[in-house]
């Protein structure tokens, strides 16, 4: 193994075959000082970019050998809070490694698989996957230049979770790299507790640095359909009604989000209507609408085996019953690789306007549905009636597709509702709230949830009080500092989550 010592731009430029140290001279030009966030920054000893899976392993070993050094794998730092960041530490540049690492198809017992290194985007998965092999993973986020091993560590969700699962049911086996430096293949037959430790860990019981994810055919073409509702009642009931329906009758995506009653381009109606050029028209809608409305979004894949009539007939059959405002339904067919990528359209007129570079401050929660309609009153509809600059994603799933020996901490309902409020901020200079103001109704919202009695978890959590952690995984909070004291016993991994402090030598960190 070779260490070479180089500037920043020397390194960005480099693609050698041996792992990078680079020091890092300039917290400003350090990207993994920075996340997709822009809201925290903390500047790393040095940026390693390891060229495998050995290298990792090197890189951690040498972090253990000192008594502070801490070491965050980053993905692609799509975070929002500095998860992905190491004050003062080494951070691994995992899409080093994926760059020299081909990404393999396996057979196994007439399945399947893909092998694809934990730094791989989404994005690269899917179109090595669809091109070379007619094949797909079924479970998917909205969008996919995030990496394998970042959506692994926290559970990867889109309209698909309620029917395929989340992402982290959608994994056979992992190869890690844990706090102690060992490389080990686990799967839920092989070390399954580590297995299901890193599957939601929040990286921190171990780097992964190879996945295999199960492909089934691709499909070429989707039926893709928006549906807009005023009542949130109808709405939930709708939305829930879809995700509870037998696999084979029911669609293979199924999103919702809500919006402003008014002509705001990223706030209001604009944002429904599909494909481009579609006119919302708001006449349809009924006296009584309130100034928040919802759209429905599902979709159906079409395989070439199948009649283009048949695919079409089993969409209008699903939603004749839905309760929808007639007249208010756009459709499109589009192909299967440009539905997955739809949210890339969204970036790059991010940043063309210059948000996409502006702060996010976004929140996840997950909330169950017990409580989903006096959310919808006391939040959607109460502070945050008037839009939030992006998106305001609000859509059911199904516990019951989520493997409990996983670390994702759940709602304890069996449907629980993703509520994503995705802002995006204008430039600075460019008017609207200041972020400080939109960080503080974000623990408004949090507040809220709290007071309220309702069952949520906070998804992507950022605390910085254990307690605070102890509280959001609740009965699995023990099992989750247990596994810690024995895959990274020194709490060298992901110290950008903050839950456990870094210790000179192994020992209890944790209060349980
Ligand atoms: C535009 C946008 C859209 C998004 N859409 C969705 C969505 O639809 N559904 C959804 O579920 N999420 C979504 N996310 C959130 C996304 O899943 C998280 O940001 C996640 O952290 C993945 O980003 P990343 O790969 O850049 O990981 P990073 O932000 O780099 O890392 C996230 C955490 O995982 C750890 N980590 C990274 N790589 C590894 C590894 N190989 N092994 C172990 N630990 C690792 C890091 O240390 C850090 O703690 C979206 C984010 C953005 C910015």
């Amino acid at each position: 193994m070779m260490l070479a010592y180089m500037d920043h731009a020397t390194a960005a430029a480099a693609e050698p075959e041996t792992m990078e140290l680079a020091t890092v001279a300039d917290a400003a030009e350090c990207a993994a000082a920075r996340d997709f966030g822009g809201l925290v920054s903390a500047r790393p000893a040095a940026v390693v970019r390891p060229a495998s899976a050995d290298d990792v392993a090197s890189a951690i070993q040498a972090a253990a050998l000192t008594a502070h050094l801490t070491v965050a794998a980053r993905g692609n730092g799509h975070s929002v809070a500095g998860q992905a960041m190491a004050d003062g530490g080494l951070v691994l540049d995992m899409r080093a490694v994926a760059r020299r690492t081909q990404m393999q198809l396996v057979l196994l017992s007439g399945a399947a698989f893909a092998d694809v290194p934990g730094g791989a985007l989404w994005e690269e998965v899917l179109h090595w996957a669809v091109s070379n092999h007619g094949l797909a993973p079924a479970s998917w986020t909205d969008y996919l230049r995030l990496t394998v091993g970042g959506t692994l560590s926290n559970g990867g969700v889109s309209g698909q979770s309620f029917r395929y699962g989340p992402q982290v049911s959608n994994v056979a086996e992992l190869e890690v790299v844990t706090g102690d430096g060992q490389c080990r293949v686990c799967s839920p037959s092989a070390h399954p507790d580590l297995f299901f430790a890193v599957l939601g860990g929040l990286g921190q019981f171990g780097v992964i640095t190879r996945a295999r994810i199960p492909l089934s055919p691709a499909p070429q073409t989707v039926k893709w359909t928006r549906v807009v509702y005023s009542s949130f009642a109808d709405y939930a009931a709708d939305a829930e009604w879809l995700v509870t329906r037998p696999s084979e009758r029911a669609f293979d995506y199924v999103e919702g989000f809500a919006f402003c009653r008014n002509d705001d381009p990223v706030n209001g109606w604009p944002s429904v209507p599909i494909p481009g050029g579609a006119h919302f028209e708001p006449s349809l809608l009924p006296a009584g609408a309130g100034p928040v409305l919802y759209c429905l979004e599902v979709a159906l894949y079409q395989h070439h085996h199948q009649h283009p009539d048949d695919v079409e007939e089993r969409v209008c059959e699903m939603l004749r019953p839905l309760k929808y405002v007639r007249g208010l339904e756009f459709a499109a067919e589009v192909g299967y690789v440009e539905f997955l990528s739809r949210v890339n359209r969204v970036e790059e007129e991010a940043r063309r306007n210059g948000s996409w570079a502006a702060p996010h401050p976004w929140l996840n929660l997950f909330i169950s549905a017990r409580d989903i309609a006096h959310f919808d009153r006391a939040v959607i509809n109460g502070m945050l009636a008037d839009g939030i600059d992006g998106p305001m994603l609000v859509y059911p799933m199904l516990k019951a597709k989520w493997d409990p020996n996983t670390s994702v901490a759940l709602p304890e309902g069996e449907i629980f509702y993703l509520v994503a409020l995705l802002r995006f901020c204008r430039p600075s200079g460019a008017g609207g709230p200041a972020v400080g103001e939109l960080v503080e109704q974000n623990a408004a919202v949090v507040d809220a949830c709290r007071r309220n009695g309702y069952d949520f978890k906070t998804y992507f959590p950022s605390y910085r009080a254990q307690s605070d952690w102890a509280a959001h995984f609740g009965s699995k909070w023990a099992r989750f500092v247990d596994r810690k004291a024995r895959y990274d016993p020194l709490a060298i991994l992901a110290p950008g989550q903050k839950i456990f402090p870094r210790t000179p030598s192994a020992g209890a960190r944790a209060i349980v």
